[in-house]
């Protein structure tokens, strides 16, 4: 604080009262400014002053202020300069003679500091000569009458740069881990579908594998009687003008006998390598069956009035009249069948069946080894041997 006189009367550096004295230090430098307060007219500051009087920013009540850039003891500050006038009008003061409230405040140094920090700016600092280095700029720094101060340096990073040159690696890593993360969800993924795939072929074979087997004999692989009764009904069904369907009941004659000296396991082999003779004897009109045990069963579609059916039962006797080779030995066994043919002995599959059944049973009656064609006739002798059966039943219960 300045008196009337323009002499120190209180200084404080900071906030420590320091003596009055200490103000020779900047007097020299700051002298012109506190002479263009007072109104002097040499100041190169009197008409600053002057420009400034209304500028509500500088003025506290009827105060008058002014501020500058300037360099002091070598060091860029900001000093200002202010009338120390009541606020009330009703305190009286000397005009002319108000004490003066000098303030300075060095650019560099903490105030530097504080800019740089408050404000995010890299390596800001004070040089009296332009010597920014690589990549940093600089803006000169000139009090208001135009002295030359000096330039503030500085790196211009944005502080978006800043925060991701910190921040850059962790989000680099991060995108890394989620690349990662979905890299193996793909493969995970891709697996699963694999494994998927893989379970729904498994699961269509061993389907088709069910369903082979829910129509097909495991020993011979033939169609078993599911199948046969199925394509016996298809080839009725589809019976043209001018075509027959024959139906054959074949058994092994004395089929036992293997089984009993040579053992199931060779009966087996038997029944295997029958079912392939008969498969070799017939064309794609032809469906072989095996019904069970040592029973087999044909339907065959052919030209009506030929005597295809009874070719293809003199083909299986004659295949039938080699021996099979069962585990070492050889083993004769014939074959008996019944012939029954559709349309004349009906339509109906249940019915064909039961004739070629009796057929079969007159072949096997008749010496075996050999085939019978169903006749109406048999149908009767079989009625007729029932009556019989049937009279000699009642006989023996009512003596
Ligand atoms: P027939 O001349 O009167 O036909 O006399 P058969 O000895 O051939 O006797 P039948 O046809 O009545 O019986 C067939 C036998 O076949 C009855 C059973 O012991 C046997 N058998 C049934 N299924 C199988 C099988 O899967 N394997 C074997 N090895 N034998 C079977
Ligand atoms: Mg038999």
């Amino acid at each position: 604080i300045l008196d009337e006189r323009n002499e120190p009367l209180v200084a404080t550096v900071g906030s420590t009262r320091v003596p009055a004295q200490e103000y020779e230090r900047v007097r020299a430098s700051v002298s012109d400014l506190v002479a263009g307060i007072r109104g002097v007219p040499d100041s190169v500051h009197q008409v600053h002053v002057a420009d400034l009087a209304d500028a509500s920013y500088l003025k506290t009540g009827q105060a008058v202020h002014d501020a500058h850039l300037l360099e002091l003891n070598g060091r860029p500050a900001a000093v200002s300069v202010m009338k120390i006038i009541p606020e009330s009008e009703d305190v009286p003061y000397p005009h002319g003679r108000e004490y003066l409230l000098l303030s300075i405040r060095f650019l560099d140094g903490s105030f530097i500091t504080q800019l740089s920090e408050q404000n995010l700016i890299d390596g800001l600092r004070f040089s009296s000569t332009n010597t920014p280095q690589l990549g940093e700029v600089s803006v000169p720094v000139k009090s208001d009458v135009g002295h030359h101060i000096g330039y503030f340096i500085w790196n211009p990073d944005l502080p978006g740069d800043r925060f991701l040159k910190s921040v850059g690696p962790v989000m680099a890593a991060a995108a890394a881990m989620i690349l990662l993360l979905l890299g193996a969800l793909v493969r995970r993924l891709r697996q699963s579908t694999t494994a998927l795939e893989r379970t729904v072929l498994e699961l269509k074979a061993s389907e088709a594998q069910a369903h082979h087997l829910a129509f097909h004999d495991v020993l011979t692989g033939l169609p078993n009687r599911a199948l046969f009764a199925d394509r016996l009904d298809h080839a009725i069904a589809q019976m043209q003008h001018g075509e027959q369907v024959a139906v054959m009941m074949l058994d092994l004659d004395r089929f036992k006998h293997v089984n009993d000296t040579l053992g199931h396991h060779a009966g087996d082999s038997l029944i295997q390598e029958f079912a392939a003779r008969l498969s070799k004897l017939v064309d794609h009109e032809v469906t072989i069956t095996r019904l069970g045990g040592d029973e087999f069963a044909i339907v065959q579609t052919f030209e009506a009035g030929s005597d295809a059916p009874q070719a293809l039962c003199e083909r299986i006797l004659a295949a039938s009249t080699q021996p099979y080779d069962v585990i070492g030995s050889q083993v004769f066994v014939g074959v008996s069948i019944g012939l029954v043919l559709a349309p004349e002995a009906g339509l109906d599959r249940i019915e064909l069946l039961r004739k070629a059944d009796i057929a079969l049973y007159r072949a096997k009656g008749e010496g075996r080894n050999c085939y019978r064609l169903f006749t109406p006739e048999m149908d009767e002798t079989i009625s007729a041997s029932r009556i019989i059966e049937e009279d000699l039943r009642v006989a023996l219960a009512t003596g």
